[in-house]
């Protein structure tokens, strides 16, 4: 179909940009996106996952109304794009593009993240004809022998490859998601990627390497910052979060998208982002709006940060974050944040009522 097939779509990437505009290009208060975590049943079992040990919620999902009513709340907030995220969603393509039905693939550039491993020619085609617009394989260099062992799936290098390029023959975007951080920003290797990637008219979607477990202490400094903006210019297939991408200079800086693209778990919980571990609220209970609000209350979400507050500022993950290894175990963002997080007062109360249920509060 392709997202300029879809006029609902285009008018509110259009009312999208003339906010961001009016806004001096800030993203602040503006509802973008939606992850859309369906399930995590995954045919692999990645060394980086936090899932892997979370087979007891494999049955969790949110049921076919829930979704439906999810989705229009998003289409009324003049959310315009929606990510489709497991485990890993093609280990049942039928109840897959179901779900892409339940959402309306006319009113969203619906994305799909996707290890590749059973994106045949023949599956990209009936994703495609389902409305998908985009899909993210999640591959980060061309080593082989190292994708295929941090998956313990032999074969998972060259099925990813194949997947990017079955995608894309379908008529669908299609990019890879790097990681990029201070352990790489020299490495060649993700130069040889890149280099690839852009001589096969492929995205990029880079992923900040979040500093915990073996990246703990791993904070970007100056200099890889410097490369990073070095990055952006040389190959234009790139894009990240806080970049502006209506900016032709590929320069300016529209700031961290937490709460603007929201995250949801097969339990409602949601997310201000899938790296920040706090829970803001429930679709069971609450309205979409009433969690935007809410989320956006917090000053660190409602304020526009230039960096991205999970990967790059020291002092919001020190304080926040790394208190919960699942998503079915969040911490809530009512028990977490005090009186002097929020940017009207009183909207801490709002947090406290609306959290989800087993979801802890931490211990200060
Ligand atoms: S915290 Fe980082 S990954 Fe999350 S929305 Fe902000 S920029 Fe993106």
């Amino acid at each position: 179909m392709g997202v300029m097939n879809k006029p609902i779509v285009v008018g509110k990437v259009n009312s999208f940009y003339r906010k961001l505009r009016k806004n001096g290009y800030q993203i602040g208060n503006i509802p973008r996106s939606l992850t859309f975590v369906h399930h995590n049943i995954c045919n692999f079992r990645c060394d980086f996952c936090y899932e892997q040990n979370e087979v007891k919620y494999n049955k969790e999902h949110l049921s076919t109304e829930e979704i439906k009513k999810l989705a229009d709340e998003a289409d009324e907030l003049g959310i315009w794009e929606i990510v489709f995220q497991g485990g890993e969603l093609l280990v049942n393509v039928d109840s897959f593009i179901e779900v892409i039905n339940t959402f309306g693939p006319e009113r969203f550039h619906m994305v799909l993240i996707t290890n590749g491993w059973f994106m045949t020619p023949e599956v990209a085609e009936r994703l495609a004809a389902a409305g998908l617009d985009s899909v993210g394989v999640s591959i980060s260099s061309l080593n082989e022998a190292e994708h295929d062992q941090s998956r313990h799936v032999k074969g998972s290098h060259k099925k990813a490859l194949e997947a990017l390029k079955n995608v894309k023959a379908a008529g669908m975007d299609s990019w890879a998601q790097p990681i990029f951080g201070h352990h790489n920003s020299h490495s060649p290797e993700l130069y040889e990627f890149l280099d690839y990637l852009q001589e096969n008219d492929y995205g990029v979607y880079f992923i900040l390497a979040m500093p915990y477990g073996v990246w703990k202490d791993n904070y970007m400094d100056a200099e890889d910052m410097r490369i990073f903006s070095e990055l952006r210019k040389k190959y234009k297939n790139t894009t990240f979060d806080t970049w502006d991408f209506y900016d032709p200079n590929r320069e300016r800086l529209s700031g961290c998208w937490s709460v603007n693209r929201l995250f949801v778990t097969p339990l409602g919980d949601v997310q201000p982002c899938p790296f920040i571990d706090i829970s803001i609220g429930n679709v069971k209970k609450q309205s979409l709006k009433e969690i935007v609000d809410y989320g956006f209350s917090i000053k660190y979400f409602g304020e526009t940060s230039p960096v991205c507050l999970a990967a790059q500022n020291r002092k919001f993950r020190e304080k926040y974050l790394g208190r919960s290894a699942s998503m079915f175990d969040l911490v809530s963002g009512g028990g977490l944040f005090q009186k002097e997080d929020y940017i009207v007062s009183g909207q801490e109360d709002a947090g406290l009522s609306g959290q989800p249920e087993g979801a802890r509060k931490i211990q200060t």
